[in-house]
């Protein structure tokens, strides 16, 4: 926990940022760690409303961007301290308040169909927590049924909710998985990944043909064999 707080000002505001995080950052370079399953949440995380928010943000963005010597005056550019604030609280990272995360309705496995249930290429988009950049890719879910269901846009939902956060790759999956297994009511779930950083893709090592794969298996699909048909069925080819 932060025990020393180091105070900048900040033209007039004050920014509380912990002397250990301002070492361990240069410390840390870019390698991403994951600390914990639960996107880091401080407990008044909620306190201040959507649109205490957006007034907030949209002040501080407007000072990076003061601070990099941009014309704030300029036409094009007036706009954008106000247009990232609303797009963070209400897009990108809606997915931090509870209450945006979808409902869900189950319904009775009334034809008794007892094989896995894969949707595959769930488009995602989520945001590198180290850099606040994108990351995208394709989500491939699978489950079976414990005697409920869930509608499969739903799956879709999940994926989404879960995605606009700010996200390491690795929590991404087990979250959804997390949760796919609570609502669900089953172990027998599996989460697939593949995703593009643009932290490694348009900066740093700068490779833009590589992607991560992350993959959380859990009850039956902890045997190999059953791995093995999930996996041929997401590399099969989309109709
Ligand atoms: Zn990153």
């Amino acid at each position: 926990m932060i025990s020393k707080l180091d105070c900048m000002k900040l033209n007039g505001t004050s920014l509380n940022i912990p002397h250990k995080a301002v070492a361990d950052i240069d410390e840390v370079g870019d390698n991403h760690y994951l600390t914990s399953l639960d996107t880091p949440l401080r407990e008044d995380a909620f306190e201040l409303s959507n649109e205490e928010k957006i007034d907030q943000i949209e002040a501080h963005f407007y000072e990076i961007m003061q601070i990099m010597g941009l014309d704030m005056e300029d036409e094009s550019l007036s706009g954008t301290p106000r247009r990232v604030a609303k797009m963070y609280v209400n897009e990108l990272f809606s997915g931090l308040d509870p209450e945006n995360m979808p409902p869900a309705t189950l319904f009775n496995n009334n034809y008794d169909y007892a094989q896995m249930l894969v949707e595959k290429n769930i488009t995602f988009f989520s945001t590198c927590e180290h850099h606040f950049v994108p990351i995208y890719g394709k989500a491939h879910v699978a489950y079976y049924s414990s005697g409920k269901v869930i509608g499969l846009s739903k799956l879709n939902r999940i994926v989404q909710y879960f995605s606009r956060r700010p996200q390491v790759q690795e929590r991404l999956t087990e979250q959804i998985a997390a949760e796919l297994k609570s609502i669900l009511q089953t172990e027998d779930v599996a989460v697939i990944m593949d995703a593009n950083h643009m932290c490694v893709a348009s900066r740093g090592v700068r490779d833009t043909h590589s992607s991560t794969v992350t993959a959380a298996y859990y009850g039956k699909f902890s045997d190999p064999r059953v791995r093995e048909e999930l996996l041929h069925y997401v590399s099969q080819k989309t109709v």
